[in-house]
């Protein structure tokens, strides 16, 4: 099966490396495309990036044609967002593309002269030297297209070649553009699905993905696999490592994620289709945000159409919009009350839209911007009866009020006061027995999810 021979090759590849240079695990057998993506931790500093580097050449040394697509060094984006906002108020999309941009190419560039240093022939691209073709929305663009023949003919020139993540080209406008936060992880997906490699490798600070953050759950548990869809769900409701796009991206093409730490060896996580997933336990991972706001309408008028125009608004000012309330109203002249949950980020934007349109309600907008979300993922949960109840009853007994619900097949979600989430995330984990000595692997019997559900 796929996945297995995947994983045997990466650890056949580490039991056999001798030599220092080929101590890291290997991804491709020889003779293979590889995409390897190094986030903004992983070539922060001039030492980082010569490790970078020197995993990079490792792999080029194992037989393999290279692309390495590199985020931009530590906090490099942060910075310029700065710099940008210490200009200008309102700094011009396009001119803030131009200035993101700049970030990953510094990364691409040193890490080019360090791989020269190493004995080996390296070639530096924008994203749109790369072929990285998007739509023209400045700061949000997304992919359009992919026109990989520099980077084939570099690869046949024997080149190792470096791809500035997060940016591209828009069509129309010929512009410089940015992906949005966390985008060279997308950068890296459309390059491995262009090239037909067989899996794009993300090399972060972290091991792979866990059972719950890290940080907050000190038994959280590093999964071996996880579904496209699961993961989907987990990026969606706040686990950091892979931007949502990205995952959306692998999964409609296919290409395979291994998402691994490049300060350590060792496999990941694989990020795969549901049925090559090792295995399917019904919650597979409590995810959490504490970056969210709400907004309440309070009286919208009873009649149809409102809740279409209040939600183009939002769409049209582009703020996403995630867990939404309404309740029918008690009286007609009373009105609904509808809420709904937006990135904290956007909150002004979304109560600016909501403003520009007249008529809609008598009430007011209010604002609350102390919430927070837990969420529980898992594949298995569509078949099994009684999750949402057992998640219900765990924030309960830990005293956490749930002030809104929202559920997918795979997912639950509960918006809880900002300062409870810790302790949310640490309960539904011991609760759902998600912790690194929990044993779920060749759980046929269906025993293991039988008595987490507290049957
Ligand atoms: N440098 C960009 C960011 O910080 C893109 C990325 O790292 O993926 O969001
Ligand atoms: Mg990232």
């Amino acid at each position: 099966m796929g996945v297995a021979s995947l994983s045997s090759a990466v650890v056949t590849s580490d039991a056999t490396s001798a030599e220092p240079q080929a101590s890291t695990p290997g991804v491709g057998s020889g003779g293979e495309t590889v995409v390897m993506k190094f986030g903004g931790t992983s070539v922060a500093g001039p030492e980082d990036l010569k490790r970078a580097a020197a995993r990079i050449v490792a792999e080029r040394d194992r037989g393999n044609k290279v692309v390495a697509v590199l985020s931009a060094r530590g906090k490099t984006t942060d910075e310029l967002l700065t710099m940008a906002s210490e200009i200008s108020d309102r700094p011009s999309p396009r001119e803030m593309d131009m200035l993101l941009s700049t970030g990953e190419r510094i990364s691409c560039a040193l890490c080019a002269m360090a791989i020269w240093d190493l004995g080996h022939q390296a070639i530096s691209l924008t994203g749109s030297q790369a072929g990285i073709v998007t739509d023209s929305s400045h700061t949000k663009a997304r992919i359009v297209d992919v026109r990989a023949g520099r980077i084939e003919q570099a690869l046949e020139q024997d080149n190792i070649v470096l791809v500035a993540g997060f940016q591209g080209v828009s069509t129309d406008s010929k512009d410089v553009t940015t992906l949005g936060r966390g985008g060279s992880d997308t950068t890296a997906v459309a390059l491995a699905a262009a090239l037909g490699a067989s899996v794009c490798e993300i090399y972060t600070d972290v091991a792979g993905v866990f059972s719950a953050d890290p940080r907050l759950v000190s038994d959280a548990r590093k999964l071996e696999t996880v579904s496209f869809e699961e993961m989907l769900e987990m990026s969606a409701s706040g686990a950091g490592v892979l931007q949502l796009r990205s995952v959306e991206y692998a999964r409609n093409h296919g290409v395979r994620i291994h998402c691994r730490s490049s300060f350590e060896q060792g496999t990941g996580t694989l990020v795969v289709a549901e049925d090559e997933t090792l295995e399917n336990p019904f919650v597979t991972a409590v995810t959490h945000s504490a970056e969210e706001a709400r907004v309440t309408l309070a009286g919208v008028r009873n009649e149809p159409g409102m809740a279409g125009r209040i939600f183009t608004a939002l769409a049209e000012a582009n703020v996403n919009v995630d867990v939404i309330i309404q309740n029918e109203p008690v009286s007609t002249e009373h009105g609904a009350d509808l809420s709904f949950t937006v990135a904290r980020d956007d909150l002004d934007t979304a109560v600016g839209a909501i403003e520009g349109e007249n008529g809609m309600s008598s009430g007011e907008i209010l604002t609350d911007v102390q919430i927070g979300k837990v969420s529980i993922v898992g594949a298995g949960m569509r078949s099994h009866p009684g999750v949402a109840a057992k998640v219900f009853k765990v924030l309960g007994d830990e005293g956490i009020n749930i002030e809104m619900i929202s559920t997918s097949p795979i997912k639950i979600s509960c918006v809880i006061a900002a300062d409870r989430v810790d302790d949310a995330v640490r309960a539904l984990h011991t609760a759902f027995e998600l912790g690194a000595d929990a044993v779920h692997e060749e759980d046929s019997t269906g025993e293991h999810k039988a008595r987490a559900l507290g049957r």
